[in-house]
């Protein structure tokens, strides 16, 4: 499992075909089919010292994944989905890392990776029609592509409080956990946030403090996750059924084995949307959100479906102001990312729990004892523990130092927001390719999904290239302007942007341009939009040879 990556002087100044950044779901299987499909001489750069991504990072009490276990993992061959069995109805983070240790495995990917090794710049070279990729140790590699692999959610977000460094206690980022657990036995911990990963670490922290403060700014909705053990013979009957799950996750919206069924919320009877809805809400996790098909796009439809998740919010915590506070009323549901729990209102039923309310009283500064509000109060803690999210999308992709044509930095060609064409390319940096990239659908579906149509494309892409000579492929800039201005236009035909505050639109970022970043037509969609250019020969992207 700890076989190390391979060594070799990092001033060497290795000459590569590709280099991918990152070595989670998207680096391991972009590597995998680059060396194996066309025997490409590639390397994987990682940060971290070992296979994982998000997963190796973000190992927070509680944290598991909202996509349902059979359905988080790659697809692309039925080896890998029948020698591997999950445990559970979700995946736990420790399971996913020991599943992509294990492929790591099997495919024999370490050999091509180096650990340890965060990328500080990548300059395209005109002359030479490559890029230079140095790391922070000293590293250099050229290399005619670049991939960057570093996930949609992975450069953390801690709020610049004022006297941070005068607190005493310990802090932690969720996203960025010590390997060996934070013991929370006897202490007094607060949490900042109330997101996917607050939600999830809440209960969890609150069984083992003595004592835990959730300071929330923003009330979620959240859906019972209803996690369980996977019944005995649930292996031996999804191994029969393997490319039926393949082919119901290839043509959904979101890259689920399921889709909402054609049927609208608001001209559906009382009796009717409450049976369906309590359905919903009894098989839980993100299943519920599929109980109709206009959520996202029919104000009406969505207050209802708003409305009864608060009343059963509203039914679960026993004191009522503190429920009035949990009842989320600033955003539609699901136009943020809809969580999923377990015992998540529940939680603030225990008498070790308190909820304090930072929308109208924000948190002001740290102190040597813990966090002072506006409004004066303190809040005493050991432990601070910040659930705050991330510069998504777009902020684990300008820390690479990434600079094309004519000296133009990535955050220079972005100040205004993200452009892409297909979330693959960008114009004026060439032969580089994104996976998961803003404007491609990515954090709006069942992530492996999204990965493994991004990386046998960009494959397929490297391969035209490769059979007509080409030297150089770019997204031209009218392509790029088109797409970005029709992933704004497909956002805007949706709710989405009742919740600008979002991270979907930076808005969770102070500074960063907003801008609806992800593609929210739905992965089918994107799929056959993808597969049609890659048929016109990649129209929209300028190939040199
Ligand atoms: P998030 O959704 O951005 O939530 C961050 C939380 O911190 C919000 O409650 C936010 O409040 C609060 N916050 C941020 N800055 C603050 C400040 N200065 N003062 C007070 N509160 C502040 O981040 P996340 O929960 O880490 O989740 C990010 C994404 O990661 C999820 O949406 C999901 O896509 C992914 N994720 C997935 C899983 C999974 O699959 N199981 C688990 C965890 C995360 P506001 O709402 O007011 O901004």
């Amino acid at each position: 499992m700890t076989t190390p990556g391979i060594n070799s002087d990092p001033n060497d100044g290795e000459k590569l075909d590709a280099v991918i950044i990152g070595a989670g779901f998207s680096g391991l299987y972009q590597l995998h089919l680059l060396r194996e499909k066309l025997g490409k001489k590639v390397k994987v750069l990682e940060a971290a010292a070992e296979v994982g991504g998000t997963w190796y990072w973000n190992r927070y009490p509680g944290a598991r994944c909202d996509s349902e276990s059979h359905t988080y993992c790659y697809y692309f061959t039925d080896e890998l989905l029948k020698e591997w069995q999950w445990s559970e109805r979700y995946p736990g983070q420790e399971e996913i890392l020991r599943y992509l240790n294990f492929c790591a495995d099997r495919l024999d990917l370490r050999r091509s990776i180096y650990f340890n090794e965060r990328v500080c710049s990548a300059v395209w070279k005109d002359q030479q029609n490559q890029w230079h990729v140095k790391t922070e140790n000293g590293r250099t590699i050229d290399s005619k592509y670049l991939i960057t692999a570093v996930g949609c959610l992975s450069s953390t977000n801690i709020p610049n409080f004022e006297n941070f460094n005068s607190f005493n206690g310990d802090f932690y980022h969720t996203g960025e956990w010590p390997h060996d657990g934070v013991d929370f036995s006897n202490k007094v911990v607060a949490i900042i946030g109330t997101g996917s990963t607050g939600i999830q670490a809440i209960p969890v922290i609150a069984k083992t403090a003595k004592k835990l403060t959730v300071l929330q700014r923003t009330p979620n909705y959240s859906v019972p996750a209803r996690n369980a053990p996977l019944p005995q013979n649930h292996h031996v009957e999804f191994c029969n059924e393997i490319d039926s799950w393949r082919s119901k996750m290839s043509v959904s919206r979101h890259g689920h084995p399921w889709t909402a069924p054609p049927k609208k919320l608001c001209e559906t009877s009382k009796k009717e949307r409450d049976e369906i809805l309590e359905t919903g809400w009894q098989v839980g996790g993100l299943r519920f959100r599929e109980s109709f098909d206009d959520i996202l796009t029919d104000e009406k439809s969505n207050r209802i479906m708003s409305d009864f998740i608060r009343k059963k919010i509203k039914e679960t915590i026993n004191d009522a102001e503190v429920a009035k506070t949990l009842l989320p009323h600033d955003h539609p549901f699901g136009t943020k990312r809809p969580p999923i729990d377990t015992e998540y209102f529940e939680t603030f039923n225990r008498d070790n729990v308190t909820l304090v309310d930072i929308k109208n009283n924000p948190v002001k500064s740290l102190n040597p004892d813990g966090i002072t509000l506006e409004s004066g109060d303190r809040i005493q803690a050991d432990i601070i523990v910040f659930a705050t999210g991330f510069d998504a999308m777009t902020g684990s992709l300008l820390k690479l130092g990434i600079v094309g044509r004519k000296n133009l930095t990535l955050a220079e060609a972005w100040q205004n927001g993200p452009r892409t064409f297909l979330g693959l390319g960008t114009n004026g940096f060439p032969n580089l390719f994104m996976i998961t990239g803003p404007g491609s659908p990515s954090v709006l579906t069942n992530m492996p999904r999204a990965i493994e149509q991004h990386v046998e494309w960009i494959t397929n892409c490297m391969n035209h290239c490769d059979e007509i000579g080409a030297m150089t492929i770019e997204a031209e800039n009218t392509a790029m302007l088109n797409w970005t201005d029709h992933v704004t236009a497909v956002a805007n035909q949706t709710l989405l942007p009742k919740a600008n505050h979002s991270w979907y639109f930076g808005g969770n970022i102070p500074g960063k341009p907003r801008t609806f970043m992800p593609y929210s037509a739905g992965l089918d969609k994107f799929r056959s939009n993808c597969e049609q250019i890659a048929k016109s020969g990649y129209k929209g992207f300028k190939i040199t040879q």
